[in-house]
Parts: structure tokens; sequence; C-alpha cells
């Protein structure tokens, strides 16, 4: 493959959102790409975070938005990151202005966002302790991107005590107010304990970090012997169980890396951590003890895999499960919009 030619042509940057999109994302879409032309969204060119090598191939000029999104794969070790990409002022533009309407989530912290956090906790320590993780009263989980801090509140419930940061103050002020949780605005370097963590959690959060280097390095300068590090991200090669199975899909603008196993563990290597578990999804457990690997390449790996899921999503969506899926989605969006218009007649009797 050369440099400038994609790995698939529908990956083109053509402007077309893979995904269907609401007013309100179109609104968005047309935003972003209004600053990215005029350059008030400014992007820098990055190399391999792993390795430093500049030599790639290009995966994608575009994410599921139809937004500009170049996606390159290091020819060195296979690691998969977003170049050019927005700079961190302009990222912390989108993120306060853009991300939340564009990405369709929730715009308020609530009880429905709370409880899908205590939940994905409860997850966490199931998985954690299924790997002879114990979870000790009175230990101390210090977790990065916390949101509303339901998933340290499943901690809390086991008697641990909880401490969390996140950028979303509106997030950190629900779970502060109406849970009490020990949460505040701000990110690691914001952590100023004397005490050193015993499990500290970055759920979902890794894959929109510009250096990783440094939060990695940070995460190592509060950890004592015994630290366990859970890292959850979008793995890249899990495109099979999620995303419809299209990587198209899976990419999306505000995020700069995608991980494979293999490249993730190459990255907390670097920094003295040893993998203890992961899976492609990927959920891992990391602790501090000396890494003798070598940087494993991922490359070969990690394109057999994206072409082979790319044949597989042309026979997919003309199986018999494929076409009964697709139905089913369209049946439901009827559904939504039958009820959305027997909702709006009932408002205007009123
Ligand atoms: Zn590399």
């Amino acid at each position: 493959m050369s440099q400038s030619e994609v790995l698939f042509r529908r990956f083109k940057n053509d402007g077309i959102a893979e995904l269907k999109l609401n007013p309100l994302q179109k609104l968005m879409k047309v935003e972003v790409d209004k600053k990215v032309k005029t350059g008030i969204y400014q992007f820098e060119v990055v190399d391999c975070a792993v390795c430093g090598s500049s030599s790639n191939d290009v995966l994608s000029e575009k994410d599921r938005y139809g937004l500009f999104y170049n996606v390159k794969i290091c020819r060195e070790c296979g690691f998969v990151f977003t170049s050019p990409r927005m700079n961190q002022e302009s990222y912390n533009t989108f993120y306060n202005v853009e991300y939340r309407k564009l990405y369709g989530g929730l715009e308020h912290a609530n009880e429905t966002f709370f409880i899908r956090e205590v939940e994905h906790g409860r997850r966490i320590a199931k998985l954690l302790e299924s790997h002879e993780i114990f979870l000790d009263r009175d230990k101390l989980v210090l977790e990065i991107g916390c949101g509303a801090g339901g998933i340290l509140e499943a901690f809390r419930q086991k008697g641990m005590r909880v401490k969390g940061f996140d950028l979303g103050e509106e997030y950190v002020k629900y779970g502060k107010d109406k849970y009490g949780l020990d949460i505040e605005v701000g990110t690691l370097a914001d952590y100023k304990l004397d005490h050193k963590p015993d499990l500290i959690i970055y759920s979902h959060v890794m894959e929109h970090v510009l250096d990783t280097n440094s939060e990695i390095e940070m995460i190592s300068a509060i950890c004592h012997e015994n630290t366990i590090v859970y890292i959850e991200v979008p793995g890249i090669k899990s495109i099979h169980l999620n995303y419809e199975k299209n990587l198209l899909k899976y990419f999306q603008n505000a995020h700069t890396f995608h991980f494979s196993l293999n490249t993730l563990s190459n990255i907390f290597c670097l920094h003295g951590f040893k993998l203890l578990y992961g899976d492609e999804k990927i959920r891992s457990i990391f602790k501090k003890e000396s890494c003798s690997q070598s940087i494993k390449n991922d490359y070969f790996e990690t394109l057999k895999y994206l072409r082979n899921q790319e044949r597989f999503r042309t026979f997919y969506l003309i199986s018999p499960f494929g076409i009964l899926k697709m139905l089913n989605k369209r049946l439901s969006n009827l559904f939504k919009l039958m009820r959305s218009a027997l909702g709006s007649k009932k408002q205007s009797k009123c």
C-alpha cells in the first residue's frame, strides 16, 4: 500500500457520514467542518507514539460523521493513530461546544446515566476479582475521567475509598451533590494526595488523550509496588463484536489513538508496566513490573484483521442475519417516529 493510498475506497474523505445523523448532529457537523476549513480548528502532525517512526499507511481520511479524520498505521510497529489531529486547544473547544451534541450523548447528567456507570463499575470489579485482584476494604481507588462517579460508586459500595477527576463540570457536580462522592474537576495532574492509589482506572479515556507517553509516566509516578492499573478502550480488533461490524462506524474524530491489545501493551511496557490480563475489547490490567519484552510489531496482524473484517462486512450485509437486523432497525425507527408523532398530537390537544 503506498503512503497516499487509503486502505479501502469508502474511507476516502468525501464528507459523507456513515451514520444517519439527526438534525442537531447535521448542524454540528456543518459547524465543525466550517471551523476546520477556516482554520479555527488547528491540526498537528504526529509520529508514532510507540516507536517514533514517521513511516505509515493511511487507513482512513474521514470519520463516521463524514468529518476530516486522518487515521494511520505505523509500518514499524502497527500502532494506529490519528495524524494530523486537532491540537489540544482545538480539542478543548470541540469538547465544550460540539462534542456531546454531535455524538448524540446525554447533554445533562441524570440518574439513568449514573446507574449505567455503577453497573459498568460492577463489571470492572468482577473482572478484576476473577483475575485475583482482591478489592479489600479501605483500599484507595482513583479514576481519571470518572464522569459522574458511578464506576467509583460501585467500588465505594465494597467499602473502598475512592477519588475521581473529570473535566465535565456538570457530571462532577451531580456525583458530588447527589452521592457525596469525592470527585473533582480536573485530570491526573491535579492528584495531590500523599497516599498512592491501590487501583487506578481509565475507562474509555486513554483513546482521547493527546500525549499518552506523558500520561503513563504520570501514572507511574503515583503507583506503589502493588498498584493495579485498569485500562479500558475501544479495541480496533473488536469491530466484529461492535459498531455493526463496520470499521467506519468505529472511527470518530474525538479518538486520537486506536489500540489493539499488542499496541497498548507495547506503549505501557515502554514505561515499565507489565500486562497481567487483556482482551481485544479492550479491558486490560497492568502492574508496574520490569517489562523485558521488546515491541511486538502488530502491523501485519492488524491489516489482516481489518481486511478480513471489511470482506466479512460485505457478506454480513447480505446475510439473512444482516437483513433481519437492518429490518429490525428500520422498524424500531418507524415506531420511534410514530411515538413522537403521537406525542406531539397529544400535546397540541392539551
Ligand atoms: Zn510505531
